[in-house]
């Protein structure tokens, strides 16, 4: 036994399979889950890890959950997948309209999609699109903003942050899109006319060549962790409006309460043209996405030549997610969610402040169910990752950035000991 619990696993790991962002002869630790449950991880070795990331932001009510069990259970009986061109089925059609429901007025057309990523490449499709049909088919480009983030395939690589999204690797395939500041203004601070100057000379020179705005309301998460003014998203919202550029409000990260409310769109009260959601869409439980858009463009773009939207994965719709995502929605909104991510944010905000007197840390943030601690210098990851197993607790910084984005339904205690963690380990220089 060793630190992945089983030697000949590691071994077999390290032969045929590449992990994402990493080196295939990268000798970082790698820990072998035997099974999940609550808010634990069980390595193969026996130990139990505190999970302090939700897998990726996604798992928000946990591991094991027995009524997102019995909803894959009962769908299964019923049929594992069938395909949505020319066929429906109940599970897609509940979900489409559930979506609707909750998400802001207006947004009420739903394609399901396979992942984050492709829920962006469709919403870039639908808006060029729509232009199209409304005979501007100049309006082909897009802008988004410094330090975002809107996922790996090449469309959706061409509007992430240039520079974190090395762009420079793919420069020949990746479209040229405009790219304004990270906005400055603090989460509880109004924005001033400068934060969004660049965006509007941005917009003001080059409407007649942008289809769409696209940003992560609030939160900026895997290009940095930056929490930002409600008030950017309203003006943002209103130039869009004023030079004819649709807005697409990439929820995939903040989507079903992790800022705090439903959805991040809701701290600025605006509705987006067009908005993709993922990640927690299932609980974590399988991969789906949804791209949703208002009404006039989902009927400009079919009522207008070639009369279809040009997108159809094979796995379209697939039953057993959408059945899935149905009980993961429906636990969500029968719990006291609000209450639980507004005690997370306290208890984060009381946990993590300590970390501010460290040499080492240069922020603390807290923001819903969301705590970064942001270091002067990207950390070691191997002695970091290794430390942090050994304090019984799964947290995976990336860069600069140590952060929490634990299950909703995580107790006072378990999450003392992620904050704690994360206090000891940097005091400790683990992270060096
Ligand atoms: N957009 C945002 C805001 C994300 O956080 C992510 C994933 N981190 C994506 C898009 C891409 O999603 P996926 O990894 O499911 O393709």
């Amino acid at each position: 036994m060793n630190q992945t619990g089983s030697g000949s696993l590691k071994a077999e790991d390290r032969q045929y399979i590449w992990h994402p962002y990493s080196a295939i002869n990268a000798d970082l630790p790698i820990f072998a889950v035997h099974s999940a449950h609550d808010v634990y991880l069980k390595l193969e070795d026996g130990r139990e890890l505190i999970d302090g990331m939700s897998s990726w932001w996604c798992a928000i009510h946990g591991y094991n959950v027995k009524t997102l069990d019995d909803a894959i259970s009962k769908q299964l009986k019923n049929m594992a997948h069938v395909m949505f061109g020319g066929l429906t089925h109940e599970p897609a059609i509940k979900l489409g309209k559930k979506l609707v429901e909750i998400t802001p007025a207006g947004l009420d057309t739903v394609f399901l999609a396979d992942s984050g990523s492709v829920s962006v490449e469709i919403a870039m499709k639908m808006a060029v699109q729509y232009w199209q049909a409304s005979e501007r088919p100049s309006k082909q480009k897009f802008v988004s903003l410094k330090n975002g983030y809107h996922g790996d395939t090449i469309g959706a690589m061409s509007v992430c942050d240039p520079v974190t999204g090395m762009h420079t690797l793919f420069r020949d395939i990746l479209a040229e899109n405009y790219f304004a500041p990270s906005p400055a203004c603090p989460f509880d601070t109004p924005c001033s006319e400068e934060d969004t100057t660049e965006l509007e000379a941005i917009l003001e020179q080059h409407h007649d060549n942008i289809a769409a705005l696209i940003l992560e309301p609030v939160v900026q998460g895997a290009g940095g962790m930056k929490f930002y003014s409600p008030d950017y998203v309203r003006k943002a919202k209103n130039l869009c409006e004023r030079f004819d550029v649709l807005l697409i409000a990439d929820e995939i990260a903040t989507g079903f309460g992790r800022s705090g409310r439903l959805f991040a769109c809701e701290h600025a009260d605006i509705s987006p043209d067009i908005m993709c959601v993922g990640k927690s869409l299932t609980g974590g439980y399988m991969t789906l996405a949804a791209t949703l858009c208002t009404r006039k463009i989902s009927e400009s773009i079919s009522n207008n030549p070639p009369h279809v939207f040009m997108h159809g994965p094979t796995f379209m719709g697939n039953p057993l997610a959408c059945s899935v995502a149905n009980a993961s929605i429906e636990l969500l909104l029968s719990s006291p969610w609000q209450q639980r991510v507004s005690s997370i944010e306290t208890q984060l905000k009381a946990g993590l402040a300590p970390c501010i007197k460290l040499e080492d840390v240069a922020d603390v943030r807290v923001l819903g169910a969301i705590g970064v601690v942001e270091l002067k210098r990207a950390v070691n990851m191997s002695q970091i990752l290794q430390a942090f197993v050994d304090a019984g607790v799964w947290i995976r910084p990336f860069g600069k950035l140590v952060y929490l984005m634990p299950p909703y339904i995580i107790n006072n205690e378990d999450l003392a000991t992620l904050t704690k963690a994360i206090f000891d380990v940097i005091n400790d220089g683990k992270h060096r």
